[in-house]
């Protein structure tokens, strides 16, 4: 099937891709502890993409049939002429969707321009509501600039296009979940729960800390009536309707529910490593190609990824081991 001149990229698996994530970084004002060592080594700057660089190979992506764009990270906003980007990205035709993931420490002051640059969504990490335990998951961050953020945002772009991602921890802010869900309610924003995965030394070990979604929308559902929807916003996460809100909760659940069947997403990490799947080791270079500004390469690179990539990730959060070497800054979330 073609859509136009595209032929849509499809794998072995007759899964098509049309959601690229696009890391600008592997830098990050905050260390979160199950994202990142205490002591991280992060690329040399001449060895990470140029903004031009990311356009060329979002162009290329978005010439072979992908319609939505991520830009992460890392933080993507330590990057400080990415509405740049963003805007740029947004002139493409065939781009439906360009939306962002940000921890929110910097989004008082982007969050206007981003709108402005025609950013569809920002998903905003938020893991505690109290300062403390803020500062001890994110060992940097700091809880009211990030609040003070997430107002911004809902103030630019509207409620209904801001989306918080938890990830609840045993032992650390799992006893935070009805909070959370609550100051997404009262602001109208959704929330989605991701369970914690096993990727690079973090030095947390999951098996102490897993918290499995099942176990959270069970919790959930003893004090709020959640109404199962069908809707999707084209990732990986299920969703609950609460009734009489507009907010939604979303589960996005690589262990206990596995979603690689409708995988349709590739990762472009900050370096030019093209990822086919979060969860296994296989890769292909972009950098050469794309430094040469060379999209006949490009595209080249990006259906061998395609060929390779994989039915399922890895994941085994009863493994002390990490699945793969690098960390989720690195691969781009
Ligand atoms: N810095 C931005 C942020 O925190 O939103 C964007 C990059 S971050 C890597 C993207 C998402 O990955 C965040 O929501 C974060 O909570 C999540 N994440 C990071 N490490 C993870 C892990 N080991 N398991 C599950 N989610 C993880
Ligand atoms: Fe930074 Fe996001 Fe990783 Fe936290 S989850 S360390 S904010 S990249």
């Amino acid at each position: 099937m073609t859509f136009g001149s595209i032929t849509p990229l499809q794998d072995g698996f007759g899964r098509k891709v049309t959601y690229l994530r696009l890391s600008l970084t592997d830098r990050c004002d905050f260390r979160c502890t199950y994202c990142m060592s205490e002591k991280m080594e992060f690329m040399p700057r001449s060895e990470i993409l140029s903004l031009e660089e990311c356009l060329l190979v979002a162009q290329t992506f978005v010439s072979l049939g992908v319609d939505k764009i991520r830009l992460t990270g890392g933080e993507p906003l330590v990057r400080k002429d990415m509405p740049w980007l963003a805007a740029r990205l947004r002139e493409l035709p065939g781009l439906r969707e360009l939306v962002l993931t940000s921890n929110g420490s910097q989004l008082s002051q982007f969050a206007a321009p981003l709108a402005q640059a025609g950013v569809d969504r920002i998903n905003i990490s938020l893991d505690s509501l109290d300062p403390e335990n803020f500062h001890r998951i994110t060992r940097t961050g700091n809880l009211p600039q990030v609040l003070a953020g997430i107002d911004a945002a809902i103030a630019a772009l509207g409620a209904r296009r801001i989306k918080l991602n938890t990830v609840l921890m045993r032992g650390i802010n799992q006893h935070e979940l009805f909070g959370l869900v609550r100051f997404a309610q009262a602001r109208g924003v959704d929330i989605s729960f991701i369970e914690q995965m096993p990727l690079g030394e973090t030095g947390l070990h999951i098996a102490d800390s897993f918290c499995s979604n099942q176990e959270l929308l069970a919790e959930l559902r003893q004090q709020f009536e959640l109404i199962p929807s069908v809707e999707s916003s084209g990732g990986p996460a299920y969703y609950w309707r609460m009734a009489g809100y507009d907010t939604r909760i979303g589960f996005i659940s690589p262990h206990t529910q596995n979603f690689c069947a409708s995988c349709n997403r590739m990762r472009v990490t900050a370096r030019g490593e093209l990822y086919p799947c979060l969860g296994n080791e296989g890769r292909v270079d972009l950098l050469p190609a794309a430094r040469a500004g060379d999209a006949a390469g490009l595209r080249e690179c990006i259906m061998q990824a395609v060929a390779i990539k994989p039915q399922s990730h890895q994941f085994d959060p009863s493994q002390t081991q990490p699945a793969v070497v690098r960390f989720m800054s690195q691969t781009g979330g």
